[in-house]
């Protein structure tokens, strides 16, 4: 259902179905998508520094009257922000913003090279305070991964990465897989170009069901935590109706051969921010 879980390396549990609030603007917006969303039953919010609107997301929070314990919040350290004493701080600023005492999960953004490590320091730290339940990365191909992990004290209990049809990266699914790092899928809806594939249509047409539906449906058989982003509330509702069906292996084999490395956002390995 739409409170499932994927169990993490540390035994923490999180929600397969999150919300997404890039863009969606601090202040009314964001209070109200993730009022509208934990009405629908999500109970996991993803959200970043880099967002600027974690006051939004703390507000609607507090406010919904749901269980602090019950709902995943996953914020991310920005690449300005990077580095161990500024890690410190911006996570300072963050649950500020935020007015939690604690965090489920905290990421690093992007790969900032020479920096990551002591970023990853920094969320060591945070995480043996207990201020952070899980710590994780986002946007680290197997090599970043590979370089972190040679100096990591605590293995990343999440890699949040662009990911969709067009964008499947396999191999790396399957190296987080044996290292037991999460994967979880930004962009999952193509940043809203899935919409307008007719291959994507015939196949939500023969269940029933929509496009969306459909996307991250599949994502969450091949294992992959998903987020994807509204801020209308019958999308919102909409996007998570998707529990009552079961996509087939052949159809899962179809949107996996869909893949062509495209990606909507920038690359891990040639950013420039
Ligand atoms: P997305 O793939 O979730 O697509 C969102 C777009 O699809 C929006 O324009 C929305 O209006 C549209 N949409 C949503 N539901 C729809 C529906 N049912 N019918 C028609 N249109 C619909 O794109 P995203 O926001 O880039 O990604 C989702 C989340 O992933 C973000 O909000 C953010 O939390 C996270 N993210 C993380 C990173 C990172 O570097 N870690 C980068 C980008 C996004």
């Amino acid at each position: 259902d739409i409170q499932g879980t994927f169990e993490l390396n540390n035994g923490v549990q999180m929600p397969y179905l999150g919300l997404g609030v890039y863009q969606a603007e601090e202040g009314g917006e964001v209070e109200r998508a993730v009022q509208w969303a934990l009405e629908a039953g999500y109970r996991h919010i993803d959200t970043a520094r880099a967002y600027g609107n974690e006051a939004g997301v703390g507000k609607a929070l507090r406010e919904s009257g749901v269980d602090r314990e019950e709902v995943f919040v996953t914020s991310k350290v920005w690449n300005s922000d990077q580095g161990y004493e500024s890690t410190l701080k911006a996570f300072d600023s963050t649950m500020d913003d935020l007015g939690l005492d604690y965090l489920d999960l905290y990421l690093v953004h992007w790969p900032v090279e020479g920096k990551y490590k002591d970023t990853w320091r920094a969320l060591e730290h945070l995480y043996d305070t207990g201020r952070v339940r899980a710590i994780g990365v986002s946007n680290f191909l197997q090599h970043h991964l590979e370089d972190l992990l040679a100096d990591a004290e605590v293995i990343p209990a999440v890699d949040q990465l662009e990911f969709h049809p067009y964008l499947v990266q396999q191999p790396l699914q399957d190296y987080c897989q044996a290292k037991k790092i999460q994967y979880e899928a930004w962009s999952p809806l193509m940043q809203g170009e899935i919409f307008k594939l007719p291959e994507m249509e015939a196949m939500a047409d023969s269940y029933g069901k929509s496009i969306a539906q459909v996307v991250l449906r599949w994502d969450l058989q091949k294992g992959v935590v998903t987020i994807p982003k509204s801020s209308k509330k019958e999308r919102i509702r909409a996007n998570a109706d998707l529990f009552d069906f079961e996509l087939s292996e052949e159809d899962v084999a179809k949107l996996d051969a869909m893949d062509r490395g495209h990606r909507f956002g920038p690359d891990p390995d040639n950013f420039d921010f």
